[in-house]
């Protein structure tokens, strides 16, 4: 996420509000989808923990370490069979003064027509890198923030892939350059309008590295902007997503890379998150790092996700809609 010291000072004060949820009668429409694939906890541990680890020192855009990542995701996503959606993974940053770059892939999808329709599944892969002061520890690991994302967006990857339940295309997309004021969406955004890229919706998963104490899994940025809520919930039958009344008063919707992409093409692109400043004490800290993430919510966040994943990717219409 995007830095948000400017209203840190102000988490110390805040007192719990009343969260409203949504509603529970989703419409009985489309019942939630099946899913027989089984998300293995040592994938994911074993995938966030290379990613948070002190050799890729904090994944800094333009460093050595995020380099480290950018090569781990562009193997992870061959050894999956995952293509390149450009000549290859790597998507060049035109707005960063050296070499960055987003790794960007695609599933095809298994209908001719819907193929042409686009999701957008996107975490950021980059964080904030060194300390520049002499502590103990010095690296900003970044595990919640957003190495757990990019562990979750690239799971659901390897499950489109294995399953093929996708009848639209997945843009599967890590992004650089977050940190530095979200140039990574912004450099591709505007590489994907000049191609017409025809985009339905963008799933942005940020901090989902451990649980939230709600009767709800998760929270969604700019919650009233559309229904994808509602529709969630709807896919998964369950109560996956509810209204976080300080998502709406920091306006978390235009902190991370969702908003790039909504900016250009003003459809549903929103991000999911489980931080909800109460329950992770190390926002752009040293100790966030890969002892301190949960893995089996992770795990079972990313299993609860699948159904309604594979539903966006694959209703007959374009359900999810802007308000
Ligand atoms: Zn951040």
């Amino acid at each position: 996420m995007k830095k948000l010291y400017f209203f840190l000072p102000f988490l110390l004060l805040a007192c719990k509000s009343n969260i409203a949820t949504v509603s529970e009668k989703a419409s009985q429409s489309d019942k939630p989808v099946e899913i027989t694939y089984k998300v293995e906890q040592s994938d994911v541990s074993d995938f966030l923990k290379y990613l948070s680890s002190d050799e890729l020192e904090g994944r800094e855009t333009g460093t050595k370490g995020i380099e480290k990542a950018a090569v781990f995701l562009e193997d992870f996503l061959k050894k999956n069979n995952v293509k390149p959606y450009f000549a290859t993974y790597r998507d060049t940053l035109t707005n960063f003064k050296t070499p960055a770059y987003n790794i960007v892939g695609v599933i095809e999808g298994t209908d001719p027509e819907l193929k042409k329709e686009f999701v957008v599944l996107s975490a950021h892969y980059d964080h904030i890198g060194l300390l520049k002061n002499k502590q103990a520890d010095v690296i900003n690991n970044g595990a919640n923030d957003d190495a757990s994302g990019v562990t979750a967006v690239a799971q659901m990857a390897k499950y489109f892939i294995e399953t093929k339940s996708n009848k639209r295309s997945i843009l599967v997309v890590f992004f650089a350059g977050e940190e530095k004021g979200l140039l990574g969406s912004k450099s591709l955004v505007q590489k994907l309008k000049k191609q017409d890229f025809n985009l339905y919706a963008q799933l942005n998963i940020e901090m989902i590295g451990v649980p939230m104490k709600r009767d709800y899994l998760a929270y969604i940025t700019g919650f009233d902007k559309s229904n994808m809520a509602e529709k969630i919930n709807e896919y998964t039958g369950k109560k996956t997503i509810g209204f976080l009344p300080k998502e709406a008063e920091y306006e978390l919707f235009y902190r991370s890379d969702n908003y790039s992409f909504y900016d250009v093409f003003k459809k549903p692109c929103q991000s999911i998150s489980t931080f909800d400043f109460e329950n992770f004490d190390f926002y752009h800290h040293p100790s966030d790092e890969f002892k301190v993430m949960d893995i089996p919510h992770m795990t079972s966040f990313i299993q609860e996700f699948l159904p309604a994943v594979t539903q966006i990717a694959s209703s007959k219409t374009q359900e999810i809609t802007m308000k």
